[in-house]
């Protein structure tokens, strides 16, 4: 079969079609997927680059996101028979351990994640267990439903279990050209919160409206934090949903208001940051980490899937031999919404 791999080492310059086996089922509870379409995430970007600590054995196909058709089951698969249309939740969990029996599965002490962890979805072929499937929507298209789980798992999680969102309050979201904030808008939005959303693109900020921000402010030319203060009677927000990292750090601090709750799924500009604890108690902020959700969860935006809500935006979609293009394109920031990489046509 053919798939988009790191050859052999990290780096972005080694991705290439390559020709690997078809997979097989090895366990009773798994489900082979005759894939349609595999889409990227920022993670993708950090996997192509090499992650410490990550033991990775090459070629290495890349991709977290994905969706198909079932090719064949296993013995113990009820839900699924071959031909239904599926999108696959990549986080995977042992289903053993104490948070995973307690439905924590995002905490699992063996979480790890389709196209890190182990091989992706850029693959004419993927094996996964029949957990981590869902039903694609009748008239959802195969990019939506391939861009539809990583990210949208990810801002449910940050804006319902973590953040707990309130009708009427106000959320600021940074950088909306991305997956997880447009998810974020378009969650908050549906929770009936107020959106501020910010962006240094004019495109981007229309797909921020679009999306569901009823303010959109251009971080290029505005000061982000006084935007904030206007718009909040001179509070700031309830809450700040940041996956910007060490550059957006200082000014999700002043942009929050007393009280109010930071929620955190990734560092893209980095890691590092300082915070003065007088402020943190004085303020009573609450700064919460997030990552991906658990099998309630997805089972929740499966369900708004099937309304019609929570539909991704796609950027552009690529055929498998243009997939490093559209790693360069996700690495220069220029998208707006998911890029997709059309595995079969
Ligand atoms: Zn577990």
């Amino acid at each position: 079969m053919r798939a988009l791999a790191l050859t052999a080492a990290a780096g972005p310059e080694r991705l290439a079609v390559v020709e690997l086996p078809v997979p097989a089922l090895t366990a009773p509870d798994q489900v082979r997927i005759r894939m349609r379409a595999a889409a990227l995430n920022h993670l993708d970007l950090f996997v192509a680059a090499g992650l410490p600590g990550v033991e990775t054995t090459y070629p290495h196909v890349v991709g977290a996101d994905g969706a198909g058709e079932v090719d064949a089951v296993g013995d113990a698969v009820r839900d699924f028979v071959p031909g239904d249309r599926v999108m696959i939740n990549p986080g995977l969990s042992c289903g053993d351990c104490g948070y995973c029996r307690a439905g924590e599965e995002s905490c699992c002490t063996r979480f790890a994640l389709l196209g890190e962890h182990r091989g992706g979805a850029a693959a004419e072929y993927v094996v996964l267990p029949a957990a981590n499937l869902a039903r694609v929507p009748g008239a959802m298209p195969w990019p939506q439903a391939a861009a539809f789980s990583l990210a949208t798992l990810t801002a449910w999680r940050m804006l319902t279990t973590r953040a707990r969102v309130q009708p009427g309050e106000s959320v600021l979201v940074w950088g909306a050209g991305g997956g997880v904030a447009l998810a974020a808008i378009r969650i908050g939005a549906l929770l009936g919160a107020r959106i501020i959303a910010t962006s240094g693109s004019a495109a981007k900020l229309a797909a921020a409206r679009a999306a569901g921000a009823v303010e959109a402010l251009d971080h290029s030319t505005h000061d982000v934090v006084a935007g904030v203060r206007a718009l909040t009677g001179g509070l700031g927000a309830d809450v700040v949903v940041d996956s910007v990292g060490e550059r957006t750090w200082p000014a999700s601090l002043r942009a929050m208001r007393r009280g109010g709750r930071l929620v955190i799924c990734g560092a893209t500009t980095g890691p590092n940051v300082s915070l003065d604890l007088r402020r943190l108690f004085w303020h009573q902020w609450s700064i919460l980490g997030s990552t991906m959700g658990t099998r309630r969860e997805y089972a929740e935006i499966v369900r708004l899937a099937h309304e019609g809500k929570l539909w991704p935006a796609v950027d552009r979609v690529v055929p498998l031999a243009a997939g490093a293009e559209a790693f360069a394109r996700l690495a220069r920031g220029e998208q707006t919404g998911k890029l997709v990489i059309e595995v079969a046509a």
